[in-house]
């Protein structure tokens, strides 16, 4: 990414926001950063790394990006701690907790010179948490980066998995609900969006018709969607019961459910089977598993929408939230985790906790046309004033001089 790309951030930020990222990483140039995480594809995590590690470069930090590999096995058992951690009451039985600790000592062999020689390591999620205790001669500062939401785990996943993550110099979290008693420092940080990504660039009217048009869905009928990957936490059975509910009053709405698998998740196939059944055969419900990189077509579709909904009863935080948000759509979002942080109720959306209160939202949006423009207006402006990935690369910076000045009082930039 050349310098003028950093400058095209400043038409949509302004000069001062870039300006401060420079100085803010001149004083860490030529450090050695490493992220690690479990997919290069799908869900949240895929997508704030495919842009935050190619800036953090741009800025003059030299930022690798690693990812954890494993069995079957492995995924199922870091999909049940994902589960628990979100509160659903799993098994943790002793073979499996095995085969996720040998899982990481394998990759921890395979990465460790790497790992050890970097200056700041940022670990995401649970999956590869064990990888420091295998590299025992480690130089530099490992960060626990958690992007669930742990708000009420289910108590001995987080038990077990806190043995790991106790050993870190210190942990984020999106917001401070998520916060734990840890003994080293907890950055809060919430994830963003590139508003110059195919996923949230401006695209013309015509491309949008293409695509409503390749799914056959009528533009001119009132729209309803929401994006995500097919796991019950995003509760898409309860979106199609609220679109069946809100027909009664709006005969002509029509629903798209978007989604695609990430490498990490085991559970979708089973998810997408139950959500096919409850479609059942209504044409005005259009069930799309789209491939990983179809960023451009979310974009149309998000665009596409009157309404987007993120139904979720957990959600760490939901950027599927923010990129809606950022095309001036109010949202329609369940009442928890980091959807709270973005969805204020009444001025960027609804906050629900039924299918009756996301129908009766939908009903009030589609009939009062005046409201939903205004809340779209704040949606946008909310956005550019907090979820842009400008302010999220500010943060990991600060965080970066944080976690290296050591005990001086004074941190100079
Ligand atoms: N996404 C996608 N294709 C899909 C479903 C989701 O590209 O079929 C993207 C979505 O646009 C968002 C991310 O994956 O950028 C999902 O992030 P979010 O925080 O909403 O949920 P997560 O999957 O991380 O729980």
């Amino acid at each position: 990414m050349t310098t003028t790309q950093l400058n095209r951030y400043a038409e949509v930020t302004g000069e001062a926001v870039i300006n401060e990222l420079r100085q803010l990483a001149k004083p860490l140039q030529g450090m050695k950063v490493v992220h690690v995480n479990s997919t290069k594809e799908g869900g949240g995590v895929a997508e704030i790394l495919n842009k935050l590690v190619p800036l953090m470069n741009d800025l003059g930090i030299h930022t690798n990006w690693e990812i954890i590999d494993g069995n079957q096995t492995f995924f199922q058992c870091t999909k049940s701690f994902h589960n628990g951690l979100q509160g659903s009451v799993v098994e943790l039985p002793e073979a499996m907790l095995q085969a996720y600790e040998e899982t990481n000592e394998l990759n921890a062999e395979k990465m460790r010179t790497m790992l050890e020689e970097s200056d700041i390591v940022v670990i995401h999620d649970p999956q590869p948490a064990p990888l420091l205790r295998f590299c025992p001669n480690r130089r530099g500062k490992w960060v626990w980066r958690c992007h669930i939401d742990v708000s009420h785990p289910f108590r001995p996943v987080w038990k077990y998995l806190r043995n790991f993550v106790v050993d870190y110099d210190a942990s984020i979290f999106s917001l401070a609900d998520f916060a734990k008693t840890l003994p080293h420092p907890q950055y809060l940080i919430a994830p963003s969006i590139d508003p110059l990504s195919d996923k949230n660039i401006d695209l013309e009217k015509d491309e949008i018709a293409a695509v409503c048009k390749r799914f056959k869905i009528d533009m001119d009928r009132p729209l309803i969607t929401q994006v995500s990957r097919f796991d019950r936490f995003k509760d898409p059975l309860g979106v199609i019961h609220a679109y069946r509910l809100a027909r009664k009053f709006v005969p002509s709405l029509q629903l798209v459910l978007a989604g695609g698998g990430a490498n990490d998740d085991p559970e979708g196939e089973a998810v997408l089977d139950e959500v096919h059944a409850a479609a059942a055969d209504d044409p005005d419900v259009h069930v799309l598993l789209l491939p990983s990189d179809a960023h451009r077509t979310i974009n149309a579709i998000q665009r596409a929408a009157d309404i987007v909904v993120q139904k979720s009863v957990k959600e760490g935080f939901g950027l599927t939230v923010t990129e809606a948000l950022w095309k001036g759509k109010p949202v329609i979002g369940g009442n928890c985790g980091g959807i709270r942080l973005q969805v204020i109720d009444h001025h960027t959306g609804f906050l629900v906790e039924s299918p009756e209160g996301t129908a009766l939202r939908t009903r009030y949006l589609l009939y009062h046309r005046d409201k939903q423009q205004e809340m779209g207006r704040k949606a946008h402006q909310f956005v550019l004033d907090n979820y842009l990935i400008t302010r999220h690369l500010r943060e990991y910076l600060t965080l970066i001089h944080g976690v290296t000045h050591g005990s001086g009082a004074r941190i100079e930039v």
